[in-house]
């Protein structure tokens, strides 16, 4: 055993809740509807371009923001989805994943003793990237059971310290998403203030009911304070190549690559020259919500058979449920149990929050096959 002393930069930080309730479910060969991931095939299409770029040699470092036809592709589509006028040399960078981005985007920013405004539940990364570059996160609760936003407490939460506000939609653990009055709340906090946005919209394309997306890079003036985060992974069902981009205004940019430069320094050159032609493909992300309201619509209405009472999701992979008429239990004691004796894995939500506040609520993965979503259900109609 080793003598020398560490002192941790995140003392209260465990391992996350997602490797260990996917171990336990491999312990336990449970069906897996915790960690966020499908259990389906990516496009073999997608594949196909990948190999196809390494056998054409696309296999030595790209430029540090990434390979420029793919900036160029991410450009196009916020164009055409978000009538956003991005400018791919100057604004875009690709990154390891999306929370990678996120935490770019915070050590970019954040100076010691600066305020972040989280909300909770919220993304458990989001805290410990905001203490380990010294600053500090005030949480701020979505208002229980809808998880919609209080407008009225942020602006109490706001000091002269405050640097930075995160937002997620659609949000992971829960579903819900922000609407128009949102972006004109968040618009009046913000207006006439030095504080940054960082946007966690990583399931831009995983929402429902036709509700269209509220993405920062539609407002011109949210945008010029924001750092707008997405992921690959999500959007073409390949969460294991970790691979996203981060769009800013130039002057954001210029800093964040300064960040992005010492750290992962740039991306895995194939998959950037197979996203390049493969973005262009509306189809391939536009379909995704339909298909994923459908998996919804499928665990909803299975689930029915369950005493498990299930909240609204209008977006992402997630959709959240009480157990209350089954036990009284702790929602990490339940999930453990769950996993042991009924073969379900889920994430209990208070693994969502700074303080592990416990609404006996479990959160669910539906981005699954269904016969996977079936045999989970199978398995929690008699417990
Ligand atoms: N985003 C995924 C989720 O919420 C997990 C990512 C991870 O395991 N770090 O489940």
């Amino acid at each position: 055993m080793s003598t020398i002393q560490l002192t941790s930069k995140l003392p209260n930080v465990g391992t996350t809740i997602f490797s260990v309730m996917s171990a336990l479910a491999n312990e336990h060969k449970a069906v897996n509807l915790g960690q966020g991931f499908p259990d389906y095939p990516m496009s073999g299409e997608l594949i196909a371009l990948v190999s196809e770029a390494m056998r054409n040699n696309y296999n030595q470092y790209p430029p540090m923001p990434g390979w420029m036809p793919l900036r160029e592709s991410i450009a196009e589509k916020a164009a055409f989805l978000y009538q956003s006028n991005i400018n791919p040399d100057t604004e875009i960078t690709i990154t390891p994943g999306g929370t990678y981005a996120i935490y770019s985007a915070l050590t970019t920013i954040l100076q010691p003793d600066d305020e972040v405004i989280v909300f909770e539940p919220g993304y458990d990364s989001y805290i410990p990237n905001i203490e380990i570059n010294g600053a500090k996160a005030v949480t701020v609760s979505l208002v229980y059971p809808n998880y919609n936003i209080d407008w009225v407490a942020v602006k109490k939460a706001i000091t002269p310290k405050t640097k930075a506000i995160i937002i997620n939609s659609p949000h992971n653990p829960t579903g819900s998403v922000i609407t128009e009055s949102d972006i004109q709340e968040l618009r009046k906090i913000v207006e006439g203030t030095n504080i940054f946005i960082i946007s966690d919209e990583v399931y831009e394309h995983l929402i429902f009911d036709s509700i269209p997306h509220q993405s920062i890079l539609r407002y011109p003036d949210l945008r010029e304070r924001s750092f707008v985060c997405f992921s690959f992974g999500k959007t073409y069902n390949c969460t294991g190549w970790k691979m996203g981009y981060c769009i800013a205004p130039p002057e954001l940019t210029k800093e964040f690559r300064k960040v992005h430069q010492f750290n992962a320094f740039t991306c895995h050159t194939p998959t950037q020259v197979a996203l390049a032609t493969f973005l262009k493909n509306k189809e391939a992300y536009l379909s995704l919500s339909s298909i994923m309201q459908e998996k919804r619509d499928h665990f909803i209405k299975f689930m029915d058979q369950t005493r498990f009472t299930l909240q609204n999701s209008s977006g992402s992979y997630f959709i959240c449920g009480t157990y209350e008429k089954i036990s009284d239990e702790g929602d990490k004691d339940f999930a453990i149990r769950l996993t042991k004796e009924a073969g379900v894995a889920t994430i209990p939500v208070s693994a969502f929050y700074h303080n592990g506040k416990d609404d006996k609520v479990l959160r669910f993965c539906f981005s699954k096959k269904n016969e996977t979503l079936e045999a989970a259900v199978e398995k929690l109609v008699n417990y």
